[in-house]
């Protein structure tokens, strides 16, 4: 699935450039201080160059408040975001979900309209620091409905700390060298628990389970707490194939990759759903 969307639309032919079959598109609404409106757009060039579009989008139902009637076919995804307290200097940086959702013709459940909230006695700090555009990123994935559509999509039951779509178990396997299903987090209460892949709980050490270049799971950036660098593994990608998305074939998906500054932390940091 992967490797038939953008190679049937012939765009495979200008490998620094963004694939001309490429359908979504993240709208933020943000009106804040514009000092960081840079972070929200590198979020979404980064997933915009990992994922292509969805795979059949056709709505055949939707909840009142969506952007997109019954027959349109989805492919932005509108978001507004905002900075405002959450609870003061560290602890939680922000918070994000789908407000709006559509079932297509395919089945799968997406989000069309959504919300992000970042502690406004967080965010300096996480400009200044190089982070702010990987928490901003997190945060957008939980709209597109990573940990958040999961179970609407059938490819999770909350409390079973086990992802069950056949395309990021795949990558679980060849990623990451590991059996069975891709592992949820359980710990760190609701905003955490059931919507990230599973580390050591509020960030406390290493797991052990390394992508081909040796980096820990702790530093995924769809895990629960921040790490000190941060990467996207292609079982995170492929958790949107899960979900309805369809990904960019590589190796255009890892260019985007390279546009999501690496950043370092201190000390680990929750990042809540
Ligand atoms: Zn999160």
């Amino acid at each position: 699935m992967r490797t038939s969307f953008c190679a049937l639309l012939l765009c495979m032919s200008t490998l620094a450039g963004p694939c001309l079959g490429n359908t979504f598109v993240i709208q933020v609404n943000y009106s804040g201080d514009p000092t960081y409106q840079s972070a929200f757009d590198d979020a979404a060039t980064m997933w915009t160059g990992l994922i292509a579009g969805y795979q059949n989008g056709v709505v055949t139902s939707r909840t009142f408040g969506s952007s997109y009637n019954i027959g349109q076919t989805v492919g932005t995804l509108f978001i507004d975001a905002s900075v405002a307290p959450i609870d003061g200097v560290g602890g939680v940086l922000g918070s994000a979900g789908p407000d709006q959702r559509i079932t297509d013709q395919a089945g799968f459940v997406l989000a069309t309209d959504g919300t992000m909230n970042f502690d406004s006695a967080d965010i300096l700090n996480l400009f200044n620091s190089g982070r702010l555009s990987a928490v901003i990123a997190h945060e957008m994935a939980h709209v597109m409905g990573f940990g958040t559509l999961w179970t609407n999509n059938g490819v999770y039951v909350n409390g079973s700390g086990e992802f069950t779509g056949a395309a990021a178990t795949a990558k679980w396997h060849s990623e990451f060298g590991q059996t069975g299903t891709p592992n949820v987090e359980l710990g760190g209460g609701p905003g955490t628990a059931n919507g990230h892949w599973d580390e050591v709980d509020g960030g406390g050490g290493s797991t052990g389970i390394l992508d081909p270049l040796g980096r820990d799971m702790r530093l995924e950036l769809m895990t629960g707490w921040i790490g000190s660098t941060s990467f996207v593994s292609e079982m995170t990608v492929a958790s949107f194939v899960d979900i309805g998305f369809v990904a960019v074939p590589e190796p255009l998906s890892s260019l985007a990759i390279l546009a999501l500054v690496p950043y370092f932390v201190t000390r680990r940091q929750r990042v809540a759903r």
